[in-house]
């Protein structure tokens, strides 16, 4: 038995280490809500999920008061019974942000502690494909840096020997987005993946006039062009440009990605383990991409999300956003372009116990 005896949850708030800036948002901080849950047999699993600003004590509140109490006296080994016993408790709240954000929280934990028990890394025990991923880079690519800027950071990521670089896009016109991409395409080469992010700030048919103008840049793919939920949008651009459309950040059930998959407007999925609701929904949708011959590119999380590209075969991509640095003792090792997985037992993210107290708000 591996009984849960508590299961306990506070706000931490971890400043940006840059700025930010997308067509549609700033990252103002990162509100990081953990979840510490201790079984009677002496284990104690951290999980944790996130805000980009906004609704972390709508998440903490959530868990405090609604979904812990459902977890203590649940055998902790059992994470697909207790993940679906708190989606249960919350049918009046789910599908929904909020409650996919303390479910992460809540899995992350029991998945921390599974490991744990096991004696294995993460990367392993959720499936163990291999050690290390691809990793490209989208600190160099915020909408608010100038051309210079851009092309300046997208040759350091060349340098460094990472294959990839991401770029914001929606500016005012297309044709400036179009600039902005020729020029890095024009530094970095014909060898070089370049991604470019709309962050949802189109309709379907600007984003099919704007692909046309980007069309020329091989890109390796438009991520987020339509809101999420416009499913048809997506659908209607996937069929008019030859550049894969990448979707999942801002999705919250593996039933909205079956939706994308079946009707052909994703060729990308980058499903967000925060936001889909933690790792046991998270493998759900890589295996469902798999048997779509579709690649799994996650959203923001590299800490995280290294682990879990490695443990899936369809795993493609991680991306670099580094923000776990100020609460961390360790650093995601980089080796030749690519990060690799942690291989100690658990999540594998070295927490400083001590830099995350001095942060926590609630
Ligand atoms: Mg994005």
């Amino acid at each position: 038995m591996a009984r849960v005896v508590t299961a306990e949850a506070y706000l931490v708030d971890i400043e940006v280490e840059t700025v930010r800036t997308d067509a549609m948002q700033s990252f103002l901080k990162q509100e990081t809500i953990f979840v510490e849950v201790a079984t009677d047999d002496g284990l104690t699993g951290t999980g944790y999920a996130y805000t980009i600003g906004t609704g972390g004590r709508a998440v903490l509140a959530m868990l405090r008061e609604h979904l812990l109490p459902v977890l203590v006296g649940r055998d902790a080994r059992e994470v697909e019974a207790a993940w679906r016993a708190l989606y249960d408790s919350t049918r009046a709240t789910s599908v929904g942000v909020i409650t996919a954000l303390a479910l992460a929280a809540a899995d992350l934990a029991l998945w921390d502690l599974r490991c744990l028990r096991a004696g294995e890394p993460l990367w392993r025990l959720a499936g163990g494909f291999r050690r290390s991923v691809p990793l490209y880079d989208t600190e160099g690519g915020w909408l608010h840096l100038d051309q210079d800027e851009l092309v300046a950071g997208a040759l350091e990521s060349q340098a460094k020997g990472w294959p990839g670089v991401k770029l914001k896009v929606g500016k005012p016109t297309g044709v400036e987005d179009a600039h902005r991409v020729r020029a890095v395409r024009e530094a970095v080469g014909p060898e070089f993946d370049i991604m470019v992010d709309a962050n949802q700030s189109m309709t379907a048919a600007e984003a099919i006039r704007r692909a046309a103008l980007l069309e020329p840049y091989d890109l390796a793919w438009f991520e987020e062009p339509l809101p999420a939920e416009d499913v048809a949008g997506h659908e209607r651009l996937a069929a008019a440009t030859p550049i894969p459309i990448a979707v999942g950040e801002s999705m919250y059930s593996v039933g909205h990605f079956r939706e994308y998959l079946q009707r052909g407007a994703a060729g990308i999925v980058q499903v967000d383990v925060s936001r889909i609701g933690g790792i046991t929904p998270w493998l759900k949708v890589a295996h469902l991409a798999e048997a779509f011959n579709v690649v799994v590119c996650p959203h923001f999380l590299m800490e995280i999300h290294v682990s879990l590209v490695a443990a899936v075969p369809n795993g493609r991509y991680v991306e670099h956003i580094p923000q776990l640095r100020a609460v961390t003792t360790e650093q995601l090792a980089i080796v030749d372009g690519h990060a690799v997985a942690p291989d100690r037992p658990g999540l594998g993210i070295a927490w400083d116990r001590d830099q995350i107290d001095a942060r926590r708000v609630a």
